[in-house]
Parts: structure tokens; C-alpha cells; sequence
């Protein structure tokens, strides 16, 4: 069975969310919350991730979570951005969450994040009692991506590779939360086998190289035990 998430990107529309040094909270957390959804989907196998909105439109907080309800999601994450003249990052669940999995799967997601924002502050995982994280029926958390009317913070989101950045980082810690497991790629060679020392000509027939000849067969033997240990396979041949 596929694990369902739903990423919540915060405000929309009308709502702009905090405004402040040219950047639009409902803009940015748009960015994270599409490339978390392609970060997930392509690196990790067994996950399914629906955004409550992929473009610039208007939902009410309990449509949100009545969507991720309703889609039966195993996680919800809710990605905003803080104002109010802090700096750093911080998370959110709800207010009567005493440790048990919503506070393992936040604190996964928290600490892979904060790798992101060396040099911010991690102003640390709280709780509050916010509708999202209220009205949505699985573990739910809400993530403040820095500080958007504070300078520092704010050239920081203006990037779009860090923007890449932090998304990548929050898919991480989804994917860790909900145990899944990364995709292999394909093209990679056989880790196990033992290189290959003999080299096949066109004709299937193998090339083969002496690296000794000996008058005692002792010292033969043990130079084919050294070529064993370095992953060869040698045989001693008697003329
Ligand atoms: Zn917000």
C-alpha cells in the first residue's frame, strides 16, 4: 500500500499571506510545497502526494484539511512562511500532542529541514492549536520557513535553488517519517560482483594475462592467494 501525503501550501489568492521585501508568502510556499511533491514522488517509492492547491487560488483552512481527510492521507504538512521581525525556523502540531508518532514524524521532518538553514536559527518545535493541524484526522504539522520581513531571511527565500533546497530537505524527512524507501536507479552496475580481471574479445573467447612462473609451487600459490585477496581469480597451471 502507497503512503498518501498531503502538502498544504499555507495562504492563496485574496490571501496573499506576509508580505514583505518583495516576496509573497503564498508564492513561496508554492515553490516548496511542488518541488517537495517532485523530490517525494521521483526519490522515494510507495508515495503518493496531492497539493490542496498547485496554483495561485483561495482555500479556507477547513477545506484544506477536509481535503487531506477525505484523500486519507498518512501525513499532512503545511508549509508558511513567518513574519513579525524573528529569524530562523520553527514547527508546529497541535496543542495536545504529547510525544507518540505525530511528534517522532515532526521531529524527523523538523531536523531534516533545519539542515537547510545553517546559520538561522532553530527557534524550536512547538505546538499550537491551529486549525489545520486540528481539523485533519492524520498526523498533521505546520512548518514556518523563515522570516519574510526580516532581511537575512528573506534573501535566503529569494533563491530558487534554496527554495529546491529546503523542499528537498522537507521530502527527506517526509520520506524518513513515513519510512519509505528510495528509488534505486536503474543504469547503477551490480554492486556484489567481482571486477572483472579476464576481458572477453569479440569472439567470447577470454584474453588471459601470466603475472608469474615459478620453479616452487609454494611461491605460485601464495602469489595466487595475494591476487584472490585483491578480487582476482587465479589458477596455477603446471608445464
Ligand atoms: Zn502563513
Amino acid at each position: 500500500m502507497s503512503k498518501i501525503v498531503v502538502i498544504d501550501p499555507g495562504h492563496g489568492g485574496k490571501d496573499p499571506g506576509a508580505c514583505a521585501n518583495g516576496l509573497k508568502e503564498k508564492d513561496i510556499v508554492l515553490k516548496i510545497s511542488k518541488y517537495a511533491k517532485d523530490y517525494l514522488e521521483d526519490g522515494y517509492e510507495g508515495v503518493k502526494v496531492y497539493l490542496t492547491r498547485s496554483t495561485d487560488v483561495f482555500l479556507e483552512l477547513s477545506e484544506r484539511a477536509k481535503f487531506a481527510n477525505n484523500k486519507k492521507a498518512d501525513l499532512f504538512v503545511s508549509n508558511h512562511i513567518n513574519a513579525g521581525g524573528g529569524t530562523g525556523f520553527e514547527s508546529y502540531v497541535y496543542t495536545t500532542i504529547n510525544g507518540g508518532t505525530t511528534e517522532k514524524m515532526r521531529s524527523a521532518v523538523h531536523n531534516e529541514v533545519m539542515t537547510v538553514y545553517k546559520g538561522f536559527r532553530d527557534r524550536g518545535k512547538k505546538k499550537a492549536n491551529l486549525a489545520v493541524v486540528r481539523e485533519t484526522a492524520m498526523e498533521a504539522m505546520l512548518l514556518e520557513h523563515l522570516f519574510i520581513d526580516t532581511k537575512k531571511d528573506a534573501d535566503f527565500l529569494k533563491l530558487d535553488d534554496n527554495l529546491k533546497a529546503i523542499a528537498k530537505a522537507e521530502a527527506n524527512g517526509i520520506a524518513k517519517a513515513l519510512g519509505l524507501k528510495p528509488k534505486t536507479v536503474k543504469k547503477e552496475a551490480p554492486k556484489k560482483e567481482a571486477p572483472k580481471k579476464d576481458i572477453p574479445k569479440k569472439d567470447g573467447k577470454l584474453s588471459k594475462v601470466q603475472v608469474g612462473a615459478f620453479a616452487d609451487p609454494k611461491n605460485a600459490e601464495k602469489l595466487a592467494a595475494e591476487l584472490k585477496k585483491k578480487g582476482y581469480k587465479p589458477f596455477i597451471t603446471k608445464e
